[in-house]
């Protein structure tokens, strides 16, 4: 979008407005937060350090370069991404594994606090959520960015490790859209690499390529002048700063190294056309693109464009806004349909204004018109007054909220920003700033303005027009042509259309308060520091009042009963019972008007069943508390039937569940339920037919039962709230709920079939991606105590690196694979789980599945006191950070009054109590000791 243009037409609105705020502000240029400091060495690296103490004592650490794929040769495809996997396979400084066992030693933990990510044009690696007590362990940290940067060793024999790993990588990711997506690249970007450069990059070279042309490719394009270093966390600058001279100072830039150039993606003047088709495609896809240049780096400093991505912002949510609404109704061709400004699929130097839509079966030609209508109708006509109020409160709300919260940013957050302030120059105001200046610019941008904007986005002929269909492919299916799609979209430009007419319902959520009820009684829990409430209903209400987060207040309320209480002829029912009642209104609005008129809100509510609990989950900010009161209070009271979303949710699942099993993870996903559930129809996954038998008449009455008395409800709000406000909100909201007093306590029933024995499921599948798949489950009957919820969690991690030394690295038979290790809570006996789960190479899955037993049976005989150590040293890390999380609270009250364990209070010392013989001993005595194993396996049918 070229706003700079759009605003030279209207320039003496905008000039006013901005001379009117500049006096106020130093304008134009967009500050940079002076709380970062950011650096350049003579060399020309970058570095961003900011202290943040949000959570203490811990760092994030990171190294951004600026190139990745679209810099490899033709010999080079696939390599920026392999020399990622590299840098954790022996450095300088860290050789081998040293990397990853270093960090570990720390509690970071390789795959998610340890990690990077290849892109077109960017590689970035990761260090998060490192201790900072002990300084040796930051300078480390800087010491792996320094190796990273340019002290890779590129062994030839870990080379030949890895290549596997990749291959492997690459099959876990073949999919569909993987194998469309490769071969429409090329007739995306006639005559540009970027059609050329997807970063898996061709096994051909991953499976052959001399060790030398990796070396080429890292040694010309990691350099410092292409490199920034980010540290962001509970740190001393001045030392970081120290630190970061004296390590990258040395590293020289030879004179005449490669420039990055950015690739041009050139302007099509004829429109392009993509039609394609995959038998695993689930359901046809529509995608319709508008391209326009890219806002260059240099037009980001200045606060034009701040307007720029306020405007995109509320286009893309007000556009979004119609096609929803339009989904309601049951000529819709569509089933859903989305619309966004942003990168032309994944180029720096054009964007695009895209559409996408999911047509319904047969209907593909009128979904692309009816797509090409609305952006003609966008254009034309604008959008009116009452869309865009909406869509400004919503932008302002989420501003709100942020500034809010302005204290309590994580590092990661900073991370992000930084790194995109040096790859694309993405603007790093200070919050306040920013609050300030939007603040006060928005409210005078009125919606002419907007829509003056819109004939820009909108392509109204062929140029840079892009359309892409990309259809299931089905025996004798006709597929539409290129000339039918040309038809299509020169017929719909030819329409005479209306303007858009929005219907708002003017009245608010309820118009009826309900007498209050009263707090009768109170009581303190000093061990967890909550507040117990008893209400005239005689609901409970527990406040714990936190300040983690300042614009955060979360809330459950749950009683039991659930799913248990219901018998085989309402097992549909129950499967589709969370998504109807989610897709119902409330009190006397539609789903659709609720979204209306709840624009400008940041709160929420569901009503939802599970096994053995009816539940409400909400969370607002402190300032819309009052109506996420008022929704929670209606989910309780007025449901309110919305026949017409409820028939699109039907159409849709239909067509979901039709083509669910072109997918071989879902038939694996399906077979797996079976097995553990031992086929019982409670617990198996919905069919097409099934739907026949789905009644809304009936789930609506499930929910009445299911709600009807708020009596038995324990309702837990943590967060951010002002009690003195909240205590007559309680009074008004819920004690107020209807119950029965004299009814006896709810319970759940014990409807659990979780296999018993030795249990083993092998299958194969004919697909066009083979896939093998394997899990393992190991189960036993145990109490549900603290000391078992440590021990079996530490299990499930202990094998987790286990395998992925034995399986990922040593035998290169996966890509991923893990193990976890949970309660099943569903019966009356609470159950052990400890699963292992792996996608495995096919050629390799015999040596994949053994080393899926031998872990385990290993494990139980000689538990390796190294692992026992790093995995303590990750949990009690983990749980310094989760008590700073609101929805940690939620999750241990929750689970302290419904089950009477305390998840929380001695939850450091039962870790610390661990030993590497507690552990041997448990596995082997509490739980393979019982004999139950579920071992489900899915392999390819050689076609
Ligand atoms: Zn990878």
């Amino acid at each position: 979008m070229r706003l700079r243009r759009i605003f030279t037409t209207s320039v003496l609105v905008l000039f006013s407005i901005i001379t009117m705020v500049a006096q106020e502000m130093e304008m134009p240029a967009i500050p940079i937060d002076p709380a970062v400091r950011i650096g350049k060495l003579d060399n020309g690296l970058t570095y961003y350090i900011r202290h943040n103490d949000y959570p203490e004592h811990v760092a994030n650490f990171y190294i951004a370069q600026r190139v990745g794929s679209i810099q490899e040769e033709d010999s080079q495809r696939g390599l920026a991404h392999f020399l990622e996997h590299m840098a954790f396979n022996g450095s300088e400084h860290f050789p081998g594994n040293g990397i990853i066992d270093f960090t570990r030693s720390l509690g970071v933990e390789f795959g998610s606090n340890l990690n990077a990510y290849t892109s077109i044009d960017q590689t970035v690696y990761r260090v998060c959520d490192v201790p900072t007590k002990r300084i040796t362990a930051i300078d480390s940290c800087l010491l792996i960015l320094k190796d990273w940067s340019n002290g890779l060793l590129l062994d030839p024999k870990e080379i030949d490790k890895e290549r596997d790993v990749v291959h492997n990588e690459w099959r876990l990711g073949e999919s569909p859209s993987q194998r469309i997506l490769t071969r429409a690249l090329p007739k995306m970007y006639p005559g540009s690499r970027y059609g050329e450069r997807m970063p898996i990059g061709l096994m051909s070279v991953i499976d052959s390529f001399k060790p030398q042309t990796l070396r080429d490719y890292y040694h010309k394009w990691y350099r410092p002048d292409n490199q920034a270093v980010i540290i962001v966390g509970d740190v001393d600058v001045d030392h970081i700063e120290a630190e970061v001279k004296k390590l990258f100072g040395g590293i020289t830039v030879a004179a005449n190294a490669a420039k990055v150039v950015d690739v041009e993606v050139p302007d099509n003047p004829e429109a392009i056309y993509i039609i394609d088709k995959d038998k695993e495609m689930q359901m046809s896809q529509i995608m319709v693109m508008m391209k326009h240049d890219a806002t260059k780096a240099e037009d980001k400093t200045n606060m034009m464009y701040l307007l720029e991505m306020y405007v995109k912002s509320v286009v893309s949510e007000m556009m979004n806004a119609r096609l929803t609404e339009m989904t309601q109704e049951a000529d819709c061709p569509f089933f859903q349909a989305m619309a966004e400004d942003g990168q032309y699929f994944y180029s720096k130097t054009k964007d695009a204004f895209t559409f996408i839509a999911i047509p319904k079966e047969g209907k593909e030609k009128e979904a692309l018109a009816a797509v090409i209508r609305e952006a003609k109708r966008m254009a034309e006509f604008g959008f009116t007054a009452t869309e865009y109020e909406r869509a400004k409160a919503d932008y302002l709300s989420s501003l709100e909220k942020a500034y809010t919260n302005r204290d309590k940013r994580r590092n990661d957050e900073f991370g992000d920003e930084y790194r995109d302030h040096f790859l694309t120059n993405e603007p790093i105001p200070p919050l306040d700033k920013l609050y300030q200046t939007m603040n006060a610019l928005v409210p005078q941008l009125p919606v002419e303005l907007i829509n003056q904007s819109l004939p820009e986005l909108v392509t109204a002929t062929d140029t840079n027009l892009v359309v892409m269909m990309l259809c299931q492919e089905v025996e004798g299916k006709q597929y539409l042509t290129e000339e039918e799609l040309r038809e299509v979209v020169n017929t719909t430009r030819g329409e005479q259309l209306q303007a858009y007419v929005d219907n708002v319902k003017d009245e608010p959520l309820m118009t009826e308060i309900p007498p209050k009820g009263k707090i009768m009684r109170e009581k303190s829990n000093a061990t967890l520091g909550f507040k117990e409430l008893k209400l005239s209903n005689g609901a409970t209400v527990i406040l714990k009042k936190t300040d983690f987060k300042d614009d955060e207040i979360v809330l459950q309320a749950f009683s039991k009963g659930g799913k248990s209480l219901y018998g085989p002829a309402d097992y549909n029912n129950l499967k589709v019972f969370n998504e109807v009642i989610g897709y119902s209104g409330i009190g006397n609005f539609s789903s659709n008007e609720l979204s209306k008129v709840l624009a400008g809100k940041k709160c929420n509510a569901d009503a939802t069943l599970s096994v053995t609990r009816q539940n409400i989950t909400a969370h607002s900010t402190p300032k819309d508390v009052e109506t996420m009161m008022q929704m929670m209070y209606l989910y309780f009271t007025k449901i309110n039937k919305d026949e017409k979303q409820i028939q699109n949710l039907m159409t849709s699942l239909g067509m979901a569940l039709k083509n669910k099993y072109l997918q071989p993870e879902a038939v694996f996903s399906d077979s797996l339920d079976n097995t553990l559930y031992s086929h019982n129809p409670r617990f198996t996954s919905l069919q097409p037919e099934d739907l026949k038998t789905i009644n809304y008449d009936r789930i609506l009455a499930i929910a009445k039962d299911r709600f009807k008395n708020a009596g038995q409800f324990t309702f837990v709000i943590v967060g951010n709230f002002d009690e003195a406000t909240i205590r007559p909100l309680i009074e008004q909201y819920i004690a107020s709920l209807p119950a029965d007093k004299k009814a006896k306590p709810d319970n759940c029933k014990d409807v659990t079939s979780f296999a018993k024995g030795k249990v083993k499921n092998h299958f194969k599948v004919k697909t066009d991606s083979p896939k093998a798949i394997a899990f393992e489950v190991w189960s036993a009957d145990a109490p549900y105590t603290l000391d078992n919820v440590v021990k079996l969690d530490a299990i499930g991690q202990i094998l987790s690196m286990i395998y992925l030394k034995t399986i990922r690295e040593e035998e290169s038979a996966a890509y991923s694979c893990g193990a976890s290790g949970n309660f099943n809570l569903q019966g009356k006996k609470p159950k052990m789980i400890l699963q292992a789960y792996c996608p495995m190479n096919p050629d390799k899955q015999e040596i994949a599945i053994r080393l899926l037993h031998e872990g385990m049976e290993n494990a139980s005989k000689n538990m390796d006191a190294d692992i026992v150590n790093k995995v303590k040293e990750y949990m009690l890390k983990q749980a310094d950070d989760d008590a700073k999380k609101n929805n940690h609270w939620l999750n241990v009250i929750t689970t302290f009054k419904d089950r009477s364990i305390d998840l929380q209070t001695n939850y450091k010392k039962t870790v610390e109590a661990l030993t590497p013989a507690s552990l041997q001993d448990f596995l082997k005595n509490k739980l393979l000791s019982s004999g139950n194993h579920v071992e489900v396996v899915m392999l390819p049918e050689s076609k």
